[in-house]
């Protein structure tokens, strides 16, 4: 079956949001202000099931997609993951299902994960200093319990890659100190440039820390040499250190933007189907799954995927980035 869209990028990749809450208020991603306590989150019974879940998965690999990736708001939040991630590892043509998430809560679940299927998790820490990441999560954690997050992942034998985002005037100084801390570790630290999702974060071009910016940084200190992509659509621009063994990686969504390789489609946990992180509209599978079949499914998916010509980022511009969007706690990381 044809999983092309209108530029030739094949359907590979799905993002499902379990949930669109959050225990943090991340100022970038769900500012508390915004986020406040009268915010209205989905209702528990407008979450796709496990079962609705596993049946729109199935459907995606049947459309050639091998990689899962759980996020959110925070995925961990959500009940009894385990059980999805068991459901979704038994997936024909399903080959990798990784999770993002604060890590606050996996002291308390890297095990049953891992026994689950999981194989990998992607921990986001944008400080290494308490009192910076205190003001950045909005919820004065420090960084201790993600730390312990990051432990128990290895421990239970998850592979472990960490997420930063940097913001000027934010964390363009935690740079540094992350690295020094992570680089002796086996762990990837990637580095995501500061991006304009949804309407609440105040987003501007001035703000943007680019890779360029951040690797002139890290050039300073770090004797460091760029690594081959590992596959098609890699969206990370890796490199090693010379003297140790951790790894860092861009995600350079601004400066260099990858929408000829973007494979990507992603599930909210209300059971959108959204063709691009940037979009202003998502398409309701819900009646869909009424219908009770994967072909049928399928096929929709294969009809939205092929009309596709999704490419924000390529053409971002002053203009552009102030139109409506949907939010990224909502249509999930
Ligand atoms: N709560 C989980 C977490 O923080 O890892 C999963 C969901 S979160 C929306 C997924 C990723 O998106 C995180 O690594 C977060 O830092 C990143 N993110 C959120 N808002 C962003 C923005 N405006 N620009 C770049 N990355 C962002
Ligand atoms: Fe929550 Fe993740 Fe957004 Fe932070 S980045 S507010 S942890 S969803
Ligand atoms: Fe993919 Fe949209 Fe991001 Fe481009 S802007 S890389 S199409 S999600």
């Amino acid at each position: 079956m044809n999983n092309k869209d209108m530029y030739k990028r094949p359907l590979q990749d799905l993002r499902i949001s379990v949930i669109d809450r959050c225990n943090f208020r991340c100022t970038y991603c769900m500012p508390a202000e915004i986020f406040g306590v009268d915010h209205e989150f989905m209702n528990e019974c407008d979450l796709l099931s496990f079962e609705e879940i596993e049946m729109l998965a199935t459907s995606f690999a049947h459309l050639g997609v091998k990689k899962i990736r759980i996020t959110g708001g925070e995925p961990l939040l959500r009940k009894d993951l385990d059980q999805l991630i068991k459901k979704l590892v038994n997936i024909d043509g399903i080959e990798d299902i990784g999770l993002t998430t604060n890590g606050i809560y996996l002291p308390k679940y890297a095990q049953q994960l891992k026994k689950a299927g999981l194989k990998r998790v992607n921990i986001s820490l944008d400080a290494i200093h308490n009192d910076v990441f205190k003001g950045i999560n909005g919820r004065n954690v420090g960084v201790s319990p993600v730390l312990k997050g990051i432990d128990a992942a290895k421990r239970a034998g998850l592979g472990v890659k960490l997420n930063m985002v940097v913001k000027k005037g934010m964390n363009d100084h935690q740079v540094i100190p992350m690295a020094s801390h992570f680089k002796d570790q086996d762990i990837s630290l990637r580095f995501i440039e500061y991006m304009d999702v949804g309407n609440s974060n105040g987003w501007g071009f001035q703000h943007v820390m680019t890779k360029k910016e951040i690797l002139n940084q890290l050039t300073q200190h770090f004797d460091l040499s760029p690594v081959d992509p590992n596959y098609f659509g890699e969206v990370a621009q890796r490199y090693k250190y010379q003297d140790a063994i951790g790894e860092i990686g861009f995600i350079t969504s601004v400066s260099e933007s990858f929408c000829s390789s973007c494979t990507r489609a992603r599930i909210s946990a209300d059971g959108k189907l959204f063709t691009c992180l940037f979009a202003n509209k998502g398409y309701d599978l819900r009646d869909l799954l009424q219908a009770n079949s994967t072909s049928q499914i399928t096929n929709e998916i294969q009809k939205i995927w092929s009309r596709r010509d999704d490419r924000y980022s390529d053409d971002r511009n002053e203009a552009n980035t102030s139109r409506k969007k949907i939010e990224m706690s909502y249509i999930g990381g």
